[in-house]
């Protein structure tokens, strides 16, 4: 029935219109495809792309009701019956709009030449529906489909479930170890390390095989560190892969990290400094500003590539010289020159490269991580009027990657600070999940306890996990999975070395240094992240969670870690 028909037919009618039961079956007639599209469609594409599908059921609804009522109550015909197909559909294309933003894959509900379609490829279109994701190779291309039932698509059907199961939880790695005696797994969710189903080695051996043709990686090829990158594409849009192969001792190791590229690019201002800690920052990466070291640290799995590269990108690459000197560089930053260590070139090793990197006066220079690399570290010490230079390491804490770095530069601390400006620490904590948390409402006590005055505490949030869809009755809410967390924040704590500070490092005296440093008003890293929960950034929860005493971090693969 067109839409032009309809009011004719009824306005014929006349009469009998007034008096006639047609009157409300015809007029709720519109319901019925509005029911069947939602039910069918939009309540299931609301629950792939994690929109919120509770929120988005009840905004149906509601306005279905209200429509009904429209229909019933408002006395001319002719204006309740429009309104109620406006309440009716609004929301409708209210929510059309809101997912094609979120999804890479428009939307198009009337493109019938879709469901159409030429049967030539029916049959790939039905085994894909088996598969999680299409797979994409490095160059974007979407790889074939086997035969169904073949060995290739059972082994295609479990390389797609392996990052599906993880990545509907927003795990943003997955790591195997493919050994004789089988393959184990771990995946990273919201920056936690869990478990991962073993399986047999052979498995393992295909799905490892699998990917390295997908990224063009040499399978066979046990001795070099590989790198390469493949794509996923699925129901809730495409999903990049960095995938990392190296052959260990224990057996060979292979990590996937989804979407690198977009969690290491993190711009400065959201690292999650305090407003003094910025403030402390003042000047420091102005055209001009004075030389210096920066030592950067975390303990593994806690974010240092992404603190690293947001301290480089916060400098003007235009109007200064700014370089990356990294093996493996992940990322590209506008105007940064992200230089890769030319290992042939430079056989004497990396630090020669960094040698050659200094003489050319660059204003800011990033090194890879100097865990362990007394060389660079000397190599570094030894630049008259260095530029800035920003270190990356491991530790576990601010003063343990003070003491690192001293070891690393040798006996002569003095030497050591000579040059040293900052010292940042950082470690993540979870966010609350966007979508059930709830606020706090903290009572005096509690803020006092945290030491957050009520305009610092007014942003406390709990995550609760769950979502009431009607009075009383919850659900486990789709975004969070029921954690009540979803993603990761940062927590810092800057030491900025000034010249007493200087004074006590030369003299050996952390502790006196940290007491100086904490008389100026440095603030410790439990602190910054009660500062954190305040505004709502994570939890208490959380907190009492990543800094319990007797907690140890879990035991990660150091070189593997991002
Ligand atoms: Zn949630």
């Amino acid at each position: 029935m067109s839409a032009i028909s309809l009011p004719t037919l009824l306005g014929d009618l006349g009469p009998l219109w007034l008096v006639s039961p047609v009157k409300p079956i015809l007029a709720l007639l519109p319901f019925l495809p509005w029911a069947w599209a939602i039910s069918t469609h939009l309540e299931k594409d609301a629950d792939r792309l994690l929109l919120g599908r509770n929120k988005w059921n009840a905004i149906h609804m509601s306005a279905g009701i209200l429509a009904v009522l429209s229909v019933l109550f408002v006395p001319i015909f002719w204006i309740g019956w429009p309104l109620a197909m406006v309440l009716l559909f609004t929301p409708v294309f209210v929510y059309v709009s809101v997912r094609n933003q979120k999804s890479d894959k428009q939307w198009e509900p009337l493109n019938f030449q879709k469901h159409l379609g030429d049967d030539g490829n029916k049959e790939e279109r039905k085994l894909l529906k088996e598969l999680r994701y299409q797979f994409l190779d490095a160059q974007g291309v979407p790889a074939s489909i086997p035969e169904a039932e073949s060995e290739a698509f059972q082994i295609m059907a479990s390389a797609s479930e392996l990052p599906f199961g993880v990545l509907v939880r927003g795990a943003t790695r997955v790591e195997l170890l493919v050994t004789e005696a089988g393959t184990v797994g771990t995946s990273v969710v919201n920056g936690l390390r869990e478990q991962l189903d073993p399986m047999p080695a052979k498995m393992g051996l295909k799905i490892r095989e699998f990917y390295c043709g997908l990224a063009g990686l040499d399978a066979a090829d046990l001795r070099r560190q590989q790198y390469g990158k493949f794509g996923l594409q699925g129901q809730a849009g495409k999903t990049n892969v960095s995938m990392f192969l190296s052959g260990t001792k224990k057996g060979l190791h292979l990590r996937l990290e989804f979407d690198m590229a977009r969690r290491l690019k993190r711009d400065w201002h959201e690292l999650g400094l305090t407003a003094s800690q910025v403030d402390s920052f003042e000047g420091h990466f102005d055209l001009g500003a004075q030389g210096g070291f920066v030592l950067l640290s975390a303990p593994p799995l806690q974010g240092l590539s992404t603190l690293s590269y947001g301290f480089l990108g916060r400098h003007d690459a235009y109007l200064q010289n700014v370089r990356a000197l990294e093996r493996q560089p992940l990322i590209t930053l506008d105007g940064v020159d992200m230089i890769e260590y030319d290992a042939e070139e430079y056989t004497e090793g990396y630090s020669r490269h960094l040698t050659a990197v200094l003489r050319r006066d660059p204003d800011v220079v990033m090194v890879d991580p100097i865990d362990d690399d007394k060389v660079t570290v000397r190599t570094l010490l030894e630049t008259d009027e260095p530029p800035v230079v920003y270190l990356p390491l491991r530790a576990g804490s601010l003063g343990e990657s003070l003491q690192k770095f001293m070891t690393l530069a040798g006996g002569d601390a003095k030497a050591a600070v000579k040059n040293l400006k900052y010292v940042v620490h950082q470690r993540l904590v979870r966010r609350p999940c966007s979508e059930c948390s709830v606020p706090l409402n903290a009572t005096p006590e509690l803020l006092q306890k945290l030491g957050l005055s009520e305009e610092e505490g007014a942003g406390l949030v709990k995550g609760l996990g769950q979502i009431e869809v009607k009075p009383g009755r919850f659900e486990t809410c789709d975004r969070c999975q029921g954690s009540g967390f979803s993603g990761v924040t940062g927590v810092l704590e800057v030491l900025k070395v000034t010249d007493e500070i200087r004074s006590h490092l030369a003299n050996k005296d952390l502790k006196a240094a940290l007491v100086a440093a904490r008389r100026e008003g440095k603030i410790s890293l439990q602190e910054a992240a009660v500062k954190a929960a305040g505004e709502g950034r994570t939890t208490i929860e959380e907190i009492s969670r990543a800094f319990a005493p007797a907690r140890k971090a879990a035991p990660a693969n150091q070189e593997a870690s991002a």
